[in-house]
This record gives C-alpha cells, structure tokens and sequence, in this order.
C-alpha cells in the first residue's frame, strides 16, 4: 500500500516537544510502513511567520534525526493554487461574503445553544445591493464555505461523508463547525483550504497530527469532496501535556526543542521523554 505522511508546522514559534511529537510519529509510522514523509511549512499567515523560525524547524527536525524530501513545500509559494480555488469554489457559489467581526461571530456562538448554525451564520451571500455597499464602503469580509449550498450541492452524499480515523469509520459531521472561513478579503486561503488542498498535492495518504485537529477532519473531507480530491487516513495522536496538564505552548520556552538541546538533552533522551521507542 502506498503510505506518505506528513509533518505541517507553522513557522510561528520554536518547535516543542508537543512538536516532536508529531513529527516523530508521523516519520515513525512512515518508516514503519516503507513508506515517505513529507515537510509542509505553513506559513500563511504572513504577520506571524518569521524566516528564523523556519531555519529552526529545518535544524531541530535534523537534531531528531528526521529526514525529510527536498524541495519542501512552503505554502507561502502557492498563492496563486489557492487564489484559483477559492475562485472555483465561488462560481458554483459554495463560499459567501461575510461581514461579521470575529467579535461578532464569537459572540453569537457564545449564546447559541447548539454551537455554530445557519442561525448564526447566514449560510449565502447577502442580498446584491446591500453587498455592493458594503464592498464599497471597503468594509472587510471573510469567504465562508456556505454548508447550506455544500448540502445543495451533494444532496444525499453530504450526509454519508465517512472518513476513517484511530477508531475506525467515522461519519463527517461538517455541520459541527459551522461555515468555516476559507480566506479573507485580502488573504485567498484560511488554514483549512490551504492544508487540504495541500495535503493532495503532496499526495497524502495518512494525516498524522494532534487530536486538538480532530474536528478539523469533519470539514476536511467534505472541502475534498466537493473540490474532488482523494481522501486520506487520519490518525490524531494524544498531546503532549506540561507538568500541570495543560497543553503545550509555543511559549512554554523550557520545552523547545532547542532549550532541550542547550540543556544537554539528546534526541534520544527526547523521544524518552515522549515515550517513543527509537
Ligand atoms: N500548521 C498546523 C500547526 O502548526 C498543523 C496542521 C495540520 O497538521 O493539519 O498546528
């Protein structure tokens, strides 16, 4: 069976045990399977991504005796792929304008009862001559997927998306999340339409990361299918926690990789630390 996973950090911060973690499992389970492991810098997000951070990832991927196919992918390389499918994904009409704040979004989840819904989200574009007056008066929007449209598109299929996770099949439950944003004004692609259209590209078969990811899938398969992409395996792995048992974060300076290896720690020593067999 053909197996290619991958690891997809972002180069926002250094990379931590929770890191290695995924890394190292993801390259493990390649191994294990003869089969490849690719790298995908995600950084999209332009403000936050620094140059130094990547050049540590590339270091401390090396100090875990990783080893990874060249050319990486960076995402901020394939702007145009995902300018050209939010564009496709517009035509058939799936994504919307949205002019809500996050403020705003956040606040009408907070007091709805069942989590995200077309309550909250308007599910379509708002009428013709009040978006010309937005668009005019250069208010700022995000491209929402509409789930309304998504279900029109599919019909009965959008209610019998299954994916296969740790546990076995899973039936896609994308209404959870509500319509997700997909790109901004200025900005054509979110984290999930970049990941997923990436993870085809680098022909992904198994997605290996945390289980703070595991909702994420739900949308995932349903962005594959309507974008006709193949569908991996997921595999969400425990996160690591620190001593009070909460998650991991890039600020939690004493666990990165490099305050570990300053420290006199080797990459054997980390993969004790993280109860992985070398
Ligand atoms: N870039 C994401 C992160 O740093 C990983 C996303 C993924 O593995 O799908 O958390």
């Amino acid at each position: 069976m053909r197996f290619v996973t991958r690891f997809a950090p972002s180069p926002t911060g250094y990379l931590h045990l929770g890191h290695a973690f995924s890394a190292l499992t993801a390259y493990d389970a390649a191994r294990a399977a003869g089969g490849r492991f690719v790298l995908r810098i995600e950084d999209i997000d332009q403000g936050r991504s620094r140059d130094e951070y990547e050049a540590a990832i590339y270091e401390d991927l090396d100090w875990l005796g990783i080893e990874w196919e060249t050319p990486v992918r960076r995402q901020s390389q394939h702007l145009a792929e995902y300018q050209s499918v939010l564009e496709r994904l517009q035509q058939r009409g799936l994504i919307y304008r949205c002019f809500r704040t996050r403020k705003q979004v956040a606040a009408a989840i907070a007091t709805a009862p069942h989590g995200p819904s077309d309550d909250i989200f308007r599910g379509e574009a708002l009428p013709a001559s009040e978006e010309a007056a937005k668009l005019a008066a250069g208010e700022a929007f995000a491209w929402r997927l509409s789930l309304k449209k998504a279900r029109a598109a599919l019909g009965p299929a959008y209610f019998a998306l299954v994916f296969e996770d740790e546990s076995g099949p899973v039936r896609a439950d994308p209404d959870r999340l509500g319509d997700v944003v997909l790109a901004r004004k200025d900005f054509p692609a979110s984290y999930h339409l970049a990941s997923v259209w990436d993870d085809a590209q680098q022909g992904v078969t198994h997605v290996i990361r945390g289980e703070d990811l595991r909702e994420a899938a739900h949308l995932h398969v349903l962005l594959q299918r309507l974008l006709g992409l193949p569908q991996p395996v997921y595999r969400h792995h425990r996160l690591v926690l620190d001593d009070d048992g909460k998650r991991l974060a890039k600020r939690d300076q004493a666990a990165t990789l490099r305050a570990l290896r300053a420290s006199g720690k080797s990459s054997d020593d980390v993969r004790r630390m993280l109860c992985l067999e070398g």
